[in-house]
């Protein structure tokens, strides 16, 4: 159970984010939920407050920013709503689009966790796996 701040409410020293935090929103009765975006967020206002915190600066609220979900079914199909941050409201997406959207966020939080050179080593290594390998289990 943490603030809005992610400090636990039971210690102000202790901070959680992600998955094993429990966080209120304001103008809800329901915490944050838990999904790879909040955890990306919150892990950047975490920095935020770490770094203050250095500085004697205040903790930094939490405020979770819903830009949409998708969805990828492998190779049938990917589907998704993306939210409009200046209207507020989302928009349907499927097939080719919702696929390059997906694999650029999947792309882009690699390099956000290993940096651009393992990234695109990843990548390269994905590509030469998936031609190498069989298109049925054999086994
Ligand atoms: C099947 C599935 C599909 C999902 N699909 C989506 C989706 O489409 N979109 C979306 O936004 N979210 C999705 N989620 C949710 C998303 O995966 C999580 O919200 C996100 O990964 C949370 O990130 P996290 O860093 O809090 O936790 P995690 O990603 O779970 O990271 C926690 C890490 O801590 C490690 N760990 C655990 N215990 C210890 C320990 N004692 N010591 C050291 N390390 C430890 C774990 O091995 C893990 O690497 C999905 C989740 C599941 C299970």
């Amino acid at each position: 159970m943490v603030e809005q701040t992610l400090q636990a409410t039971r210690d102000d020293n202790v901070f959680a984010f992600g998955d094993c935090a429990a966080c209120p929103q304001p103008d809800s009765d329901r915490p944050v939920p838990p999904r790879a975006q909040a955890a990306h967020q919150q892990a950047d206002a975490l920095f935020k407050t770490l770094r203050n915190r250095i500085t004697s600066g205040d903790a930094v609220p939490f405020v979770y920013n819903d830009h949409g979900s998708l969805i990828n079914f492998s190779h049938y199909t990917t589907v998704g709503n993306l939210m409009g941050n200046l209207s507020g409201r989302s928009m349907y997406i499927e097939g080719k689009v919702a696929r390059l959207f997906y694999v650029s966020l999947y792309r882009m939080h690699q390099v956000a966790l290993h940096g651009p050179v393992r990234a695109g080593i990843i990548w390269l290594m994905d590509k030469i796996s998936r031609a190498m390998q069989p298109r049925l289990k054999l086994h």
